[in-house]
């Protein structure tokens, strides 16, 4: 299942624990390992077998059990919040340092402090020089704690061990005591972690099991022996951390004395995960033998993976990688660890978009972090963001710097390949054949589109060939039936997404790109019968029903009046769809998919939150950039195409219903042969057209060449019939095109080739947006609403270079 992969993220070891999981498993039926705090047997054999595994892994870590406790914690984190629960009930309180590559759970311990600072290298530096970086405090002396990273999540850079031991020996000469947290999750997970070492003097240090051995979930907190003083004003206390409570009118605890963590560990031990833990030790030492050895084997890795980054180039010799970690030397640097974060550019300089990166690693089955991988002030530092950047990126939909597409120039996140010990030569070889064959330009390629305008505006050798709507958001299409006229609205072809699947849990619209067999939930709109029939395609258990009709009629009856009516998101975008009551529809849609859901509907014609606005749009820049670059004009970027979750972009009016950025989507049968022709090329099969989700496909008419592929990235304004449409930019496109429309099932194409022939600016693109222009000729017609129908002639009123304004917002008026 897992060979096909490339797994380059912290804890990634977890693909080693085979013979792990086996040799748990063995245990777990053989023993009966009872609840720890009892006198029975499998009670006392659970006890003893925890006091082994905290000696044994105090012994892992070179910690000498007289200067040294271990707590079990659930993760890293909770570590950390243990030490700021005994700072902060200190009877003075503390103040609190923190480093600059720290990582967001340790940062969060500013907020228990009365004053916080971020250091950075010269920070710390200059404290070590006796320079105090806090400000006096007015009233009392409260402690002090300085937290720092021994390693980098975020790039791998390490800090010295010794800083600890630094600060105090400095403030041994001044009445100031200072308290280290040291982060060790991201040093420990590849490198031998030694307490033992003279240098070594931190008072806390946190880590997280899973990232060493991959599992168990379980995290330790060390605390200095001499540094227990600090819990002891801890308020809380937990079931088993106390010898006696009495609760009358005297309220009393005794606190458990003989060790700290005993007083800290509160209530049942997650001992199932301390037993797995020590089957981990055994394995993780027979599999890889030390963690010095795995420590020069993921150095060594690193290096092959720096450098094989470092030198691609693109055709015209500029860099394809900006690396913000140290790039190596040929000695083996001891100044960084197993961690290599990047972005990428273009030929021209220009970043490539996180989602778009993102993207194709999913395709490809490699396993990178992207975005701000919970390194908010080491982030703000490579990407030298400014505050006001960062909330600006946040407020505008960027979410721990999760796409870079919209300020290109500069990036909001990162991209991040950690090794651990069960990575190979070849994981490498692949992740950087993977960048170079999506992201080196080994020629200047133009984007395939239509090289010039090889014919006049206004022939007609063009028609519909189909016209397809999706009444329920992000299932199947319903086929309108040559012969009958379609209504054409402002928002979009008539029942076109109307309806919605919403998660019970979460409220969010359900989306093919999560959930691919939704594909096969088969609407018929039904007008005789008055009803909206849905077929589910896929196996249902006997006995289950495999349609159910949903009344067309908007009657209010039918709606829940109170479920979610405002927290629906759709697109990250609050809506206020209807959510039907009947247990009949609503169970029918959550078995066929096997997630729990209610279907909603968002009627036409509705107005406030109850409707969204068009986001496709004409990029302004176009032609500069077609000035600089000297490349052909690429085509008008918009962004994602109806269903699948896009990031958000700037709205321009125009009313849509749950189609995520535009009415009306079409594509050309030209450019979908012209794409197969490439896919077929490479040897993969041809992809089916109903991939593209269109509204309205269009083709040469009967005994015409038609026009030229990727055409319709040039058309401004077209005749349907006798309508009019505004083409509103072409389709930006994620890697739902991948499902196939008739099995539900994920493939790589035409993503793949899209990405590699109709990439522009790090986005992916193909078919148009556009939407029904309502002309004055046309209001003094009859009153009907305009349709269109299947054989429509098709005709090209305007395109690109034929008029000046054209492709700007809002300028696309009557004329
Ligand atoms: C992973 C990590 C953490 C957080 O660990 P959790 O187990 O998620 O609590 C903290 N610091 C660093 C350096 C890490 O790599």
């Amino acid at each position: 299942m897992l060979q096909d992969s490339v797994y380059l993220d912290h804890a990634g070891s977890t693909l080693s624990s085979k013979s792990l999981m086996d040799a748990f498993a063995k245990d777990m039926t053989s023993v009966l390992y009872g609840n720890p705090h009892s006198a029975s047997s499998p009670s006392q054999r659970s006890s003893s077998r925890i006091d082994q595994v905290r000696v044994r892994l105090l012994d892992f870590f070179k910690a000498d059990p007289d200067q040294y406790d271990l707590v079990f914690v659930a993760n890293a984190t909770a570590g950390v919040k243990l030490v700021v629960e005994g700072m902060r009930s200190l009877p003075e309180g503390y103040v609190f340092a923190y480093h600059q590559a720290c990582h967001t759970s340790v940062v969060g311990a500013r907020e228990e402090a009365q004053q916080s600072i971020c250091l950075d290298n010269t920070g710390v530096r200059s404290w070590l020089d006796g320079v105090d970086p806090f400000k006096p405090t007015t009233s009392g002396i409260p402690a002090r704690l300085f937290a720092y990273s021994a390693q980098s999540h975020m790039d791998g850079r390490r800090y010295p061990i010794s800083w600890a031991k630094e600060l105090k020996k400095r403030e041994a000469q001044s009445s100031s005591r200072t308290l280290t947290l040291l982060d060790a999750a991201s040093l420990s997970a590849t490198s031998q972690l030694d307490l033992s070492d003279p240098q070594f003097a931190a008072d806390f240090v946190v880590l997280s099991l899973y990232k060493i051995f991959g599992f168990p979930d379980l995290g330790v907190l060390l605390v200095r022996r001499s540094a227990e003083y600090v819990f002891n004003h801890r308020r809380y206390f937990g079931g088993g951390t106390v010898d006696m409570v009495l609760c009358g009118d005297e309220q009393w605890h005794s606190p458990k004395s003989y060790s700290l963590h005993e007083r800290l560990e509160d209530g049942t031990l997650p001992f199932h995960s301390i037993i797995a833990a020590d089957i981990a030790i055994s394995t993780h030492q027979r599999l890889f033998g030390s963690m010095d050895q795995i420590s020069a084997h993921t150095a060594y890795l690193r290096r092959e993976l720096c450098r094989g980054l470092h030198s691609l180039r693109h055709a015209n010799g500029n860099p394809v990688c900006h690396i913000y970690s140290e790039v190596p030397d040929d000695a083996a640097s001891i100044e960084t660890g197993p961690v290599v974060s990047f972005n990428i550019r273009d030929s021209r300089g220009l970043w490539i978009g996180l989602a778009e990166f993102e993207k194709l690693t999913i395709l490809k089955k490699m396993h990178v972090r992207t975005g701000g991988v919970c390194s908010p002030a080491g982030l703000a530092s490579a990407l030298d963001l400014q505050p006001w950047e960062m909330k600006r990126n946040l407020s505008s939909g960027i979410r721990c710097g999760e796409d870079s597409g919209r300020f290109t120039n500069k990036p909001t996140g990162i991209i991040r390949a950690s090794l651990g010990a069960m990575n190979t030569k070849s994981d490498v070889s692949r992740f950087l054949a993977f960048v170079r064959e999506f992201f080196v330009e080994d020629s200047i390629k133009v984007p395939n589109q239509v090289n010039a305008i090889t014919r006049k505006a206004g022939t007609t050798n063009i028609q519909v060939k189909a016209i397809t709507v999706y009444p329920i958001k992000s299932c199947s299409g319903y086929t309108v039936p040559p012969g009958v006229r379609w209504e054409v609205r402002p928002e979009g072809l008539a029942w076109d997404r109307e309806w919605c699947l919403v998660h019970r849990g979460s409220g969010q619209a359900l989306s093919q790109k999560r959930y691919p067999r939704m594909a096969l939930l088969q609407p018929l709109l039904l007008f005789n019968d008055n009803v909206l029939r849905v077929k589910y395609r896929g196996s249902t258990p006997k006995g289950q029903p495999t349609q159910v009709d949903i009344p067309l009629s908007n009657n209010h009856s039918l709606f829940d009046t109170d479920f979610r009516q405002t927290s629906s998101r759709v697109c990250g975008e609050n809506i206020s769809a209807q959510s039907y009551l009947s247990e009949e529809i609503n169970g029918f849609f959550s078995n066929s998919l096997g997630v729990p859901c209610v279907l909603a509907r968002f009627p036409a014609g509705g107005r406030g939150a109850s409707s969204r606005l068009s986001k496709a749009r004409m990029q302004k820049h176009q032609r500069t950039e077609k000035a600089q670059s000297g490349q052909p004009s690429p085509f008008p970027g918009v962004p994602s195409p109806p269903d699948s979750d896009s990031e958000q972009q700037q709205s321009q009016p125009g009313k849509i219903l749950l189609s995520n950025e535009s009415p009306i989507l079409m594509i050309s049968t030209s450019s979908v042969e012209m794409l197969n022709k490439t896919i077929m090329e490479t040897g993969e099969s041809a992809v089916d057209e109903s991939v593209f989700r269109a509204n309205i496909v269009v083709e040469a008419s009967p005994g015409h060449n038609g026009h030229p592929a990727y055409s319709e990235d040039m058309w401004r304004r077209i005749s349907i019939g006798n309508h009019s449409f505004k083409l509103l930019g072409a389709c930006q496109r994620c890697q739902m095109v991948c499902v196939d429309q008739m099995t539900g099932e994920r493939r790589q194409e035409p993503f793949v080739t899209l990405a590699k022939t109709r990439r522009l600016n790090g986005k992916v693109y193909f078919g148009t947006h556009m939407r029904h222009e309502q002309l004055e000729q046309d209001e003094e017609s009859d009153g009907l609403s305009p349709t269109i129908q299947v054989g429509d002639a098709v005709v090209v009123d305007e395109e690109q270079g034929e008029e000046e304004e054209e492709g700007i917002p809002g300028t696309g008026g009557n004329r």
